[in-house]
């Protein structure tokens, strides 16, 4: 059995569909601060079978040790975490606590059942601004400019330092790029609370009538037109990484970091104008200033997954982006009921 923490969330359930159709057995543990109960309930129904959920918290450790002493766990993927940057600078605390305390506690139970083989979530934020492009795993990290990157940071050094102090310790470091895009089904997806700080659900929320434009923050850049490069990932192949890497643990001890990304940057004008091919609507958007702490282009040399996990990202651009739109409008207000204004004359009549 897999341990999943924050399973029930946007990358989390769409990793427990993917280990669920690969025929494992699956816990997943999640306070649902950030997700729905509804994200459990579709992957069952996608997956066509059961997976033990949990509601708890990742920093408790008593429920931790009564979870491994009850489950047969041989392997446990971290999702469980915090991730809004500018939230993070405002509540620095809460981020370190669980970013890096959670998974702190997470380990200590684990090495107290005995369970050795970690999968991480880690973010290309702990690159920093890197100077050439794209970005080998060997390159140094940097400095993140905001708590949520400085815990990833430090979770990473906590892990490699745990993994050198015992040689049972299995861990895989994975540095997810930007991870857009839903199941095919368009019956998961990603649904952020209040004001999406991401480009991709913005946009999509745009498109769905829930906000007015779309920022277009700073077109100022070095870059050929100005705006913003990253590598976009579809998050399905995104998991299918996460099992690749759960399967090469089994093979290799101590710490192994793999960047997940596709090796292609995209601009916000690029994403701009695809998004508009996809949906066949205009996305109105407006130019504003550069965001605080945004670097310029950030993209993945993805070579080391494919050459020792035999993985790459196989989805292109555009059907991220139908995939994503499927699930947004789909569910325009996310896994949230209709409110009953919305309800078709119909529901409110049952
Ligand atoms: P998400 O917010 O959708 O999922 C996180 C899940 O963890 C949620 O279901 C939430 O309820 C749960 N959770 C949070 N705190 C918890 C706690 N203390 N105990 C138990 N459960 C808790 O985010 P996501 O996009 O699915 O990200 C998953 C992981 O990947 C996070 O660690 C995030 O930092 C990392 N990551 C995400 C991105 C991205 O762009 N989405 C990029 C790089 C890294
Ligand atoms: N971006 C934007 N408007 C938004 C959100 C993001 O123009 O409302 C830009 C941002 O400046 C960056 C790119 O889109 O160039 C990706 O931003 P996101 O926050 O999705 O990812 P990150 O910056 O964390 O890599």
């Amino acid at each position: 059995m897999i341990l999943v923490t924050g399973g029930a969330g946007y990358i989390g359930s769409h990793a427990v569909l993917e280990l669920l159709l690969a025929g494992e057995e699956v816990l997943v543990l999640d306070n649902l601060c950030h997700s729905s109960r509804i994200a459990i309930d579709r992957v069952e129904q996608l997956a066509g079978r059961p997976l033990q959920f949990v509601k708890g918290d990742v920093r408790n450790r008593s429920l931790l040790a009564a979870l491994f002493a009850s489950y047969p766990i041989r392997a446990v993927m971290h999702f469980a975490g915090l991730k809004a940057v500018g939230e993070s600078v405002r509540e620095p605390l809460r981020y370190y606590e669980t970013n890096v305390s959670g998974s702190i506690a997470l380990c200590q139970a684990m090495a107290e059942a005995g369970v050795f083989r970690l999968v991480f979530s880690s973010s290309a934020t702990v690159y920093g601004e890197s100077p050439m492009m794209p970005i080998t795993e060997d390159r140094p990290t940097g400095v993140p400019t905001n708590p949520y990157g400085q815990s990833k940071l430090m979770a990473e050094s906590v892990l490699k330092g745990l993994a050198e102090s015992d040689p049972r310790w299995s861990i895989g470091l994975l540095r997810y790029f930007n991870p857009i895009g839903a199941h095919e089904s368009g019956l998961i997806g990603e649904d952020p609370n209040g004001v999406p700080n991401n480009l991709l659900p913005y946009m999509l929320q745009v498109a769905v009538g829930r906000r007015r434009q779309l920022n277009v923050y700073g077109a100022d850049y070095p870059t050929p037109d100005g705006t913003g490069i990253r590598d976009y990932i579809h998050v399905v192949d995104l998991v299918k990484g996460h099992l690749k890497a759960l399967e090469r643990l089994e093979a290799v001890r101590g710490v192994s970091v793999w960047n997940l990304g596709t090796g292609k940057g995209h601009s916000v004008r690029e994403m701009i104008t695809a998004f508009e091919e996809v949906t066949g609507r205009p996305l109105p958007h407006v130019i504003k200033p550069r965001r605080a702490g945004d670097i310029a282009q950030c993209w993945s040399d993805p070579g080391k997954a494919w050459q020792e996990l035999g993985w790459r990202a196989e989805r292109d651009l555009i059907s991220m982006l139908a995939d994503a739109w499927r699930w947004q409008s789909n569910n325009p207000r996310g896994y949230a009921e209709p409110t009953p204004e919305k309800k078709t004359p119909t529901a409110l009549a049952s």
